[in-house]
């Protein structure tokens, strides 16, 4: 096996554990959470294949998706400066960052259409954020950076590529969406043999 996806096997198989156990949220933020920051703690096993920026936008790679569709784990690549539209998640979701940062900007639904929460939250590497339609599910995701290349990992509470969501428009005008994802092949992670890390 690839030397680093031992990692994100283990990851994979805490997160399935923990989804056998609970089915309350703040309980999965909670440990989801835990788990997720001690996999972007270190940055030495995402694959070259998954880190792939594109010049146009940023890319989104499934890593795992378990075969309820209970979750699934995605790495988002950004270029240099790329953003993403103001969006929602509909399901709970936790961002950890594994290379460089990202701006987090949240924004509520008013009787005037979205306002911005806050000022933007800015996320380093090791730190990770939760969304989810109970605390709060509307943002807007940006590369801090404008000269390099930062990446995410994003744990959600569904097949995330093949849910029906929205991005909105400055005036707060939803419009649904499917994201999908960049790849067509995932990580093997279930390579046992001697050889194997
Ligand atoms: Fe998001």
């Amino acid at each position: 096996m690839v030397p680093g996806l031992t990692r994100l096997r283990g990851f994979v198989t805490e997160v399935a554990a923990l989804l056998r156990r609970t089915e309350d949220e703040p309980e999965i933020l909670a440990e989801g959470g835990r788990l997720l920051a001690g996999l972007v703690a270190q940055d030495d096993w995402l694959p070259e294949a998954y880190a792939e920026p594109d010049p146009e936008r940023y890319r989104q790679y499934l890593l795992h998706c378990d075969s309820a569709q209970a979750f699934s784990l995605v790495s988002f690549v950004w270029g240099p400066g790329q953003a993403t539209p103001i969006h929602d998640h509909t399901v709970w979701g936790l961002v950890g960052v594994l290379r460089g940062a990202e701006l987090s900007q949240g924004f509520v639904r008013t009787d005037h259409g979205l306002q911005a929460k806050g000022g933007p939250q800015r996320l380093e590497a090791g730190q990770v954020e939760a969304v989810s339609p109970r605390i709060g599910d509307i943002h807007r995701v940006a590369n801090a950076y404008d000269d390099r290349v930062s990446i995410s990992i994003h744990l959600y509470g569904a097949n995330i590529g093949a849910v029906q969501r929205a991005t909105y428009d400055a005036q707060g005008r939803p419009k649904l969406f499917v994201s999908g994802y960049a790849n067509a092949f995932t990580p093997n992670i279930w390579d046992a043999s001697s050889k194997s890390a």
